[in-house]
């Protein structure tokens, strides 16, 4: 059945349409825009769904489990909170659970492209392979036996197993091997966000001289700001170009550098990304990030190993991405249009998937966030049908 949507604004990827009706066929495509049409009353604000890059899960599961069940779950809680697409990210694993985990994971893709994929559950449209080919020095909670140097051979293994969906890599620059690594996959198309690295400016400079393009959850596992010596953190705010990717929870960045960073990046190479983990949407206690056990109290996930020795190492999140764009709103002001980009044409924009992503026109998918006044988003729909 066709239907209509009536708002107070509609936010494409160019323009701001004031009082739009949008009509969507009973296909689930958008049929057309009709601007300055909706009743004075509308008080919404229409915006495409978000792209997550970096999340390893949620509502109880790891995408390295890479099993339907796990993908169905995880794939109904993030359209619950506003995603459209998103990246499966792996984290650093042994060689032969990596490459188990891809294969699944490329299974759960191509079923994601084809009309078996519940049409209310966000979509995993590639792979972001998080390590093993980063630093030991800044690894987080990736677990120290498995990094390795960075390693062709391998990298092909990886992309073999996943049958070519390896979109988005994070690599160290200053290991030895990293920039032909980098080099390598910039060349197929694969985009390098440069993470987990304590590597300093000159060597930051030579990671996206190779062809980084981003980098990894800003701030965090990376060599911290210095005057004298700035690092890559002072590159990553410094270079205009490059895209910096940032868990806006307010427990891994301080809302001033949350202020700093945007200042920094602008509207179009700031990104919002969860690193999001099987405990995000549920009650607090024990689980699991890829291979190793992960305490969640607070809000916070910790690294089990290291809580039991007294360190507080963060274990990616429990953050929601609808979360993360009326955080952004609250610690810096921005306005909805802003937030909202940096959670869905951003990331596209820096996978090269912008036309098939953020597509507020006729014919493309209704795939579209409903916000109210507040900016908080209210409701969303995949393919024109409502997401519960
Ligand atoms: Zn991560």
């Amino acid at each position: 059945m066709s239907q209509t949507l009536q708002a107070r604004r509609l936010i494409t990827a160019s323009q701001i349409i004031e009082w739009p009706t949008v009509s969507i066929s009973s296909d689930g495509t958008i049929a057309g825009i009709e601007p300055d049409s909706a009743p004075r009353t509308a008080n919404t604000t229409l915006a495409s769904t978000f792209f997550d890059i970096h999340t390893h899960g949620g509502a109880g599961h790891d995408v390295m489990e890479a099993t339907p069940e796990a993908f169905s779950k995880v794939s109904s809680f993030f359209a619950g909170h506003g995603v459209g697409q998103y990246l499966p990210t792996t984290v650093t694993a042994s060689v032969d659970k990596t490459l188990a985990s891809l294969e699944g994971i490329a299974r759960e893709i191509e079923r994601a492209s084809t009309s078996a994929w519940d049409a209310l559950h966000a979509r995993p449209i590639g792979i972001h392979l998080e390590g093993p080919f980063i630093s030991h020095a800044k690894r987080g909670v990736h677990p120290p036996a498995d990094i390795l140097p960075p390693d062709i051979g391998l990298f092909d293994r990886f992309q073999q197993a996943a049958v070519g969906h390896i979109r988005l890599i994070t690599i160290a620059p200053e290991v030895p091997g990293a920039l032909d690594l980098i080099h390598h996959c910039a060349e197929r198309g694969i985009r390098v966000s440069i993470g987990h690295t304590n590597a300093t400016a000159q060597e930051a400079r030579a990671g996206i001289e190779a062809g980084g393009r981003s980098t990894t959850h800003t701030f965090n596992a990376m060599r911290p700001l210095e005057h004298r010596e700035p690092g890559v953190l002072g590159v990553a705010l410094d270079e205009e170009a490059l895209y910096a990717e940032l868990i806006c929870d307010g427990v891994h960045v301080a809302p001033e550098l949350v202020r700093l960073w945007l200042k920094a990046k602008g509207p179009h190479h700031a990104i919002l990304v969860t690193d999001s983990m099987a405990a995000a949407g549920m009650p607090e206690g024990e689980y699991v990030l890829g291979t190793f056990a992960v305490k969640v109290a607070n809000g916070r996930a910790f690294a089990a190993d290291d809580l039991d020795q007294g360190k507080h190492t963060l274990a990616g999140s429990v953050l929601t991405l609808d979360r993360a764009v009326s955080n952004l709103q609250r610690f810096t002001g921005a306005p909805l249009e802003v937030a909202s980009r940096l959670a869905s044409r951003n990331p596209a924009i820096l996978l090269g998937l912008g036309d098939l992503i953020d597509g507020m026109e006729p014919g493309r998918p209704a795939n579209i966030n409903i916000f109210n006044e507040a900016g908080e988003l209210e409701r969303t729909l995949l393919h024109g049908k409502a997401v519960c």
